[in-house]
């Protein structure tokens, strides 16, 4: 009856493992999400704040006092002056805060560049809203762009690059070196950067969490999103936001309003409260590199390569040395025979091919980490 605007649009691979994982009552490793519950502090918040009342439409772009939170975070953490009335929007989750970003800017026949392999949502939005995704591969094992090729994928019709660091699925975090040189390939031309940084809090091995805006040349032209379900272990609340320049925000919030208009009020209000503690997401990162380290030291001299992870709560796993199956196929055959789920890499590509590697989600106990290492220890 109508045709598809994404005839080449499947299920996610995120709800495919997470199904084939259910089914076979293995442990999932799969989907990023934590196995353990926020903070009883932000639930107790949450739960005050729908007994207190707050259950009517929150204001369209925010909670004034959320929004207030949030630029209190990127002036002191970042440097960077963000205006809570103009500059602020809450959106449900990190991935509405993309598609409006994307609605907000791409026109049909707009060329929009994405680094492979990418979080699954940027491609599907692109093409829903008339554009074309130009891929560019990260290249294994330092998954770091190629800048001469970025530069030849330039063309007039680019109008937006999305950036994803620390990155998912490869635990990359960008150096300033290539900060500073995506700052100089966008000079002078009309192109807005798409900053995803819904993993800002995580990073490790003393690396300071950061935001693209803060480079140089970079502010004026980026949309910066984050998400509240990643730092605080309650990616089901789906509440993200998206800070840029009050030009910029002006229009994101035009398709805002009528895609969501406004988000679920008590969680914003208890959200407020609970960041103007600055440790409820400054001791993130910490947290996270202990439990990435405690599976790491689990794989230790198994078979599977490790390969580095510097932030994301993601571990890419080598199987080059015992396997030569695809990596959906793999990850298939490891779910059903040792219970282990991950998430396979080439779905995140345009060409649909992997490099050898699976990823493993370690935002989960320790005793789930322990079981899961035992088995894939067992390969
Ligand atoms: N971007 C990346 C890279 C992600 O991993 C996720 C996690 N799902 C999102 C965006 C979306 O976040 P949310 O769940 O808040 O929509
Ligand atoms: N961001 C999560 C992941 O990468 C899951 C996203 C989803 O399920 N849509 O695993």
């Amino acid at each position: 009856m109508i045709s598809s605007k994404l005839p080449d649009v499947g299920t996610t691979i995120f709800s495919v493992m997470t199904a084939l994982a259910n089914d076979h009552k293995a442990i999932n490793l799969a989907q990023g999400f934590p196995d353990y519950s926020p903070a009883s502090e932000l639930l107790d918040l949450v739960a005050r704040a729908l007994y207190e009342g707050h259950n009517q439409y929150a204001p369209m772009p925010g909670l004034l006092l959320l929004r207030e939170a949030i630029s209190v975070k990127y002036r002191t953490l970042y440097g960077l002056t963000y205006d809570p009335v103009s500059d602020v929007t809450i959106t449900p989750g990190g991935t509405a805060a993309l598609y409006s970003a994307i609605a907000t800017v791409v026109r049909s026949g707009d060329e929009v560049l994405i680094f492979e392999p990418a979080y699954d949502s940027y491609a599907p939005a692109i093409r829903a809203n008339g554009g074309v995704p130009i891929p560019c591969r990260l290249l294994a094992p330092s998954y770091r762009p190629d800048w001469d090729v970025v530069r030849s994928l330039i063309t007039d019709r680019t109008a937006m690059i999305i950036v994803n660091t620390p990155h998912n699925p490869t635990g990359t975090v960008w150096p300033a070196e290539d900060r500073a040189t995506l700052a100089a390939v966008v000079d002078g031309t009309r192109i807005v950067v798409l900053s995803d940084e819904v993993y800002d809090h995580i990073c490790f091995d003393g690396l300071a969490p950061s935001c693209l805006a803060q480079q140089e040349g970079l502010r004026e032209r980026t949309f910066v999103v984050t998400s509240f379900g990643k730092t605080f272990h309650a990616t089901g609340w789906k509440i993200g936001a998206c800070v840029a320049p009050s030009s910029l925000m002006a229009e994101f919030r035009k398709v805002h309003q009528f895609l969501a208009f406004s988000v679920h009020t008590p969680t914003q209000v208890a959200l407020a409260t609970y960041m103007s503690d600055p440790s409820s997401y400054l001791n993130v990162g910490s947290f996270y590199e202990r439990k990435r380290d405690l599976f790491r030291s689990l794989l230790q001299g198994s078979s599977w390569k490790i390969m580095s992870c510097e932030g994301s709560y993601f571990q890419l796993l080598g199987y080059r040395d015992f396997s030569d199956e695809a990596d959906t196929v793999l990850a298939e055959r490891l779910t059903k025979e040792i219970g282990v789920a991950s998430i396979p890499l080439s779905p995140f590509t345009t060409d649909g091919v992997g490099d050898g590697v699976l990823r493993f989600c370690f935002a989960k106990n320790d005793a789930t980490l322990e079981q899961a290492a035992l088995r894939l220890r067992a390969l």
